[in-house]
This record gives C-alpha cells, structure tokens and sequence, in this order.
C-alpha cells in the first residue's frame, strides 16, 4: 500500500490500459478519478471492483480533448480526494489510415484526444501539484511515436507529440519535486488492438522476442512504480514496456 494517502486521476480508465492502471494504483493504497468519455457502465463496473476491495474510487465523464471539461475533471478529483498528486494521461484513440486516404477530421480527433488531452489535465493539474510540491505525471504514449507506422501518421505525430510534452514538462516542474514520464506500449491485448486483422497480429507477434502480447497489467505495474517514492529520481524518461519489439 505504497501510494496510501495519494489521490489519481487516469483519463480513459474504463477499459484497456486505463482501467488496469486504475485498478493496480487503488490495490496500492491510491484514491482513484476514474474518468471515462462514453461508457459509463465500464467505468462503474471498475469502481465498483475498488469499492469491493476496500479502496476507494470516483468516476467522472469528461472528453479530455475539451480544456472545459478537463478542468472539471481536476476539480472533481481534487474536490474528492483533497487534492491531485498522481495524473495518468492514459486516454486515446486510432484512426488509422494511409495518409493518402487520412481524413482531415481523422488527423484532428487523433491530435485533439492524445495530445491536446493531456495539456488539458496536466495545465489543469500543475496549480495543486505546484501547492503540494510533490506530482506524479505519466503518459501513455506508443512505440509507435517513437518508430512511426504505416497508416498511422495522425497517431504517431500525437504519441511523439506527447513525449515531446512530457519531456518538457519535466523541466518546467522538476525542482518542485513533480516527475513526469511516458510509457511506451508494444503491442498490448485491449479493444484497441482487438480491431486489427489476424494477419496484422500474426505479423506483430513473429516481431516479438518476448513471444506473447503484452497485457494491460504490464502497462500498469510500471505505472504504479512511476507514482510511488521509488521512481522519484526518474523523470524526462520514456520507457518501453512492448516485450522487446522496439528493440
Ligand atoms: P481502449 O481499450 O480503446 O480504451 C480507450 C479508453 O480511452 C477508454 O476508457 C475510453 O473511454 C477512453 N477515451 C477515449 N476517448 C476519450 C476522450 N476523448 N476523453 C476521455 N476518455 C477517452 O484503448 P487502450 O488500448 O486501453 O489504450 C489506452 C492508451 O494506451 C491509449 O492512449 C493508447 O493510444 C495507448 N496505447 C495502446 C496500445 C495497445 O496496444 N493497446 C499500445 C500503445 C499505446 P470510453 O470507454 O468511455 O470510450
């Protein structure tokens, strides 16, 4: 219970990554914002498992890639828990095509969810970390903006984006005792992965060394050791969890 008395907010918890991260910080002792877009069955269905668990968890509606409603989201969590110390700017989208094909809006809903989503709830958090002189903040970016993907400009420029974002805000808040890194998945087994064709997988698989899919637990046991005291000299940092296919 390493994180008792630390409040989350991880955007995009009720599926995937996000619900496994949401899940393993309250395990840890973490009050958790679960914060969902249009499920809200999904989402109650994990504070109900942190509930049963003896944890304690909240869920909020909000579309990350409006700064309103972000800033609603910060202010419910901090209004809930007493403060903000942890954010995971976990909440994403695909909408992949080759860029011949690449619909205007395409390109823009991709940049506006992963990228300008997190300026939204990292601006919005930065006043009450600054107070609290201690902030955990982690990305979810992707292997993919690190290596770029045929048929994923849009998804690339965001998840590059992101760690450009992350990188800086690093600097910005570093002396404050604020951490901010991102987390670069391989291929992990969620809805968002569900969608590709079986050949797609198959081809992804034969480039694994590790031999399997990743999880979404292996997303969020690092996760969980970026929140803690542990992980407080690691900052700027960008780390693969992806079973070598970045390699
Ligand atoms: P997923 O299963 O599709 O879940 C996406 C989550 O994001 C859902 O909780 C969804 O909420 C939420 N969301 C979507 N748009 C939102 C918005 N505008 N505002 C707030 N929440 C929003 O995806 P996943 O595979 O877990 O991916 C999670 C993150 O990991 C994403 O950033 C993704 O890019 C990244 N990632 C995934 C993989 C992978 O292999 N799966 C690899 C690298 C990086 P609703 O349930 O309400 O729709």
């Amino acid at each position: 219970m390493f994180l008792n008395g630390k409040s989350a907010i991880v955007t995009g918890a009720s599926r995937g990554i996000g619900r496994a991260i949401a899940l393993k910080l309250a395990q840890s002792g973490a009050s958790v914002m679960i914060n969902y877009v249009s499920n809200a069955r999904a989402a109650e269905e994990v504070q109900d498992q942190i509930l049963a668990g003896g944890g304690r968890a909240a869920v909020f509606k909000a579309d990350v890639s409006s700064y309103d409603e972000a800033q609603k989201l910060v202010s419910a969590g901090a209004a809930e828990f007493g403060g903000v110390d942890i954010l995971v700017n976990n909440a994403g989208i695909t909408r992949d095509n080759l860029l011949l094909r690449m619909k205007e809006e395409d390109w823009d809903a991709v940049l506006t969810v992963n990228l300008k989503g997190a300026f939204n709830t990292t601006r919005a958090v930065m006043k009450p970390m600054l107070k609290a002189r201690w902030g955990r903040i982690i990305a979810v970016s992707s292997i993919i903006g690190l290596r770029g993907n045929a048929g994923q400009a849009n998804y690339a420029a965001a998840k590059a984006g992101l760690i450009g974002f992350t990188k800086s805000v690093a600097r910005e808040v570093g002396s404050r005792g604020i951490t901010a890194n991102a987390i670069a998945p391989g291929f992990i087994s969620t809805e968002m992965t569900g969608k590709l064709s079986e050949t797609v997988k198959q081809k992804m698989l034969s480039e694994i060394p590790l031999g399997r899919f990743g999880e979404p637990d292996d997303i969020a046991n690092l996760a969980c050791f970026l929140a803690g005291d542990a992980a407080g000299y690691i900052t700027g940092q960008v780390i693969a969890v992806d079973g070598g296919l970045a390699i």
